[in-house]
């Protein structure tokens, strides 16, 4: 059977990028719709043929649990949100997939593990990267010694953000800048592709507070990880300027991937022995990799298998930004 999923959040990507996917899943499928705007949930629902019963807003999220239909809570909220519905998700019995940042501290993705755990719930963070070939293809080449000992890791992501009226520009909803959006996608490629945890972080900052979209939040952020192997990896993330490359550097090659954490359209290099190949990569685990996170997060739920990228994996991308950020505060380096 597949498993029902109630999507809480209407927003962008919830509604353009991952609700209709779920035509492409083999074990997932759109049960239930949560949002704020009645009529925006009733035009989803007519659009994909979600049921009137099955409409709920932030009041009448609870009684999810009484909802057979639903299997699992997908949070695609302002990041602020993410810890208060995936604990609402575990209470009502649900399973929850969250999205990235997985929260916007430490303590609420330790309180969202412990509370998924409590009701024997499982829990999943929208990392599609996982699920996507090429992003997997480096991750299978770097630790099958393609290009040799690892060394170091080249990870920058950013955009230019516009209105800055946006809730990704409000500290309350996104918990900081480019490097809670963005800049999780570079700490995320440096641990994949290095398959270390770092040891410490050296970072700066730079936002230019007269403009009004950083009166709040962190424009540009720059960060140096040390890993335990010797192998270092400078991140960065930025709201003022569009980056979306990652190099993976070992001794006897490279790995280079621009744009790298797109929705579509990725490339792979490798660059070895004198010459560089662009790679076209096997076939990923589904049609792509929205499909692909999703079905995971079916399969994780039905088994009671720990999916590969669960909690634990935000909660300790969160305790580097953390760290990244106490660095470019106090100006030292931080231990993590
Ligand atoms: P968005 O602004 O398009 O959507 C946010 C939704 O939340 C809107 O429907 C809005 O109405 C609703 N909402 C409820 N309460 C709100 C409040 N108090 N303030 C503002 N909005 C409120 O944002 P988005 O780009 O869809 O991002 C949503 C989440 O998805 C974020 O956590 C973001 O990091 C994540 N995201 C992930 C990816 C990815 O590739 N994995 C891509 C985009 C966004």
């Amino acid at each position: 059977r597949k498993l029902g999923y109630a999507i809480v959040g209407l927003g962008y990507y919830a509604t353009r990028v991952i609700i209709p996917q779920f035509a492409n899943c083999r074990h997932s499928r759109l049960a239930a719709l949560v949002s704020g705007d009645p009529d925006k949930a009733r035009r989803y629902a007519a659009e994909y043929g979600v049921p009137e019963r099955s409409l709920y807003d932030y009041r009448s999220f609870d009684r999810i649990g009484d909802d057979p239909d639903v299997d699992i809570v997908y949070v695609v909220l302002p990041n602020s949100m993410h810890a208060e519905y995936t604990i609402r998700a575990a209470r009502a019995g649900k399973h929850v997939l969250c999205e990235k940042p997985m929260a916007v501290s430490v303590a609420e993705c330790e309180a969202m593990i412990a509370a998924c755990r409590a009701a024997g719930r499982t829990l999943m963070i929208g990392y599609r990267s996982h699920f996507e070939p090429h992003n997997l293809h480096a991750m299978k080449l770097a630790r099958e010694g393609a290009i040799g000992r690892r060394r170091y890791v080249h990870a920058e992501h950013g955009f230019v953000a516009g209105d800055p009226g946006q809730w990704r520009l409000k500290k309350a909803l996104a918990g900081g800048g480019s490097l809670m959006d963005m800049g999780i996608y570079s700490v995320q490629a440096a641990r994949y592709l290095t398959g270390e945890e770092p040891v410490a972080v050296t970072a700066r900052a730079s936002t230019d507070r007269s403009d009004p979209r950083f009166a709040e939040v962190e424009d540009l952020i720059a960060w140096t990880l040390d890993f335990p192997s010797g192998a270092i990896s400078h991140g960065m993330s930025s709201y003022s300027s569009n980056h979306n490359r990652v190099r993976i550097a070992g001794d006897r090659g490279r790995i280079d991937m621009e744009p790298a954490t797109p929705y579509a359209g990725h490339s792979l290099r490798l660059v070895r022995d004198g010459g560089e190949q662009r790679l076209a990569p096997p076939p990923g685990p589904a049609v792509n990799q929205f499909v692909g996170q999703l079905d995971h997060m079916s399969e994780s739920a039905a088994s009671g298998g720990a999916p590969i990228v669960a909690g634990e994996e935000g909660l300790q991308d969160m305790r580097i930004i953390e760290a990244i950020y106490r660095s470019a505060a106090e100006g030292r380096t931080v231990r993590i």
